[in-house]
């Protein structure tokens, strides 16, 4: 039985005052147990939040990180730093942070096997762009990705990675994938991880679907035998869709 989780990635948006009165305001309504709830905060805000979120179930997680310990890396985090903090997911390779910041399969790679090593749980997202929809390729880059991104990692460690399929063309544009494309990809994706660690590792690892979601199309996707959650951006900053999504 997986887990069904759903992770806000609020992207770069609330200050730290906005953020606690957020997170205030989804600890008004009790939150389905039975799925995980993850909020994915700018770096600044993950100890205030870590905070507001005490004696709730929601997780923490951070948006991006470095994959070295410390060292001259001006500008960026450590998954020490995050680690003292207490995040327990860090999104690795969100397509904007590969559109505006170079991120490159290696370097996921690379932050992948960091964060497994401090027990900080990576989602790690994959995604075509609408070219490579409109010409087909959507699998083939996808395939790319995913088998780049779990180069080197051990088999031990798949049920820790949460892989979000996130198609580029449906981020904050408000198109999203229907219910069967999305789960037609998950699919695949539970596929290749079956081809390169078997069985147990496709049955356990949890596949997001990521692209405009929103609460009145969470149960449709949730519905699907491959999707077991939902990484979202827009809806995510609102209290009440939040809630919405994570009782779809
Ligand atoms: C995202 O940030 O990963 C995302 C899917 O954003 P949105 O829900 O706004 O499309």
């Amino acid at each position: 039985m997986r887990l069904p989780i759903i992770a806000g990635n609020w992207k770069m948006n609330n200050t730290i005052l906005k953020s606690t009165l957020l997170i205030d305001e989804i600890k008004k309504s009790s939150l389905n147990k039975d799925v995980e709830a993850v909020v994915c905060v700018p770096f600044t805000n993950l100890s205030d939040v870590k905070k507001a979120i005490e004696g709730t179930d929601i997780k923490l997680g951070a948006q991006n990180m470095h994959w070295e310990d410390n060292g001259a890396y001006t500008g960026e985090i450590s998954p020490l730093m995050l680690k003292e903090i207490g995040i327990d997911y860090c999104i690795i390779g969100h397509s904007e942070r590969r559109q505006y910041f170079n991120e490159t399969d290696e370097t996921v790679n690379k932050k992948i096997k960091t964060a497994l090593k401090y027990d900080i749980k990576p989602i790690v997202c994959v995604g075509e762009t609408l070219e490579e929809r409109e010409n087909e390729r959507q699998e083939e880059v996808v395939k790319e990705q995913v088998l780049k991104a779990l180069e080197d990692i051990d088999n031990k460690n798949i049920k820790d990675i949460v892989i979000a399929y996130e198609p580029i063309w449906a981020i904050g544009t408000g198109k999203t994938a229907s219910s069967d494309d999305a789960n037609q990809m998950c699919g695949f994706i539970r596929g290749i991880i079956g081809d390169k660690y078997g069985k147990e590792a496709k049955d356990n690892i949890r596949i997001q679907y990521g692209g405009s979601v929103k609460p009145n199309t969470i149960k449709e996707l949730m519905e699907k035998e491959d999707i077991d959650g939902a990484l979202v951006g827009g809806a995510s900053l609102v209290a009440e869709d939040f809630v919405k999504l994570v009782n779809y």
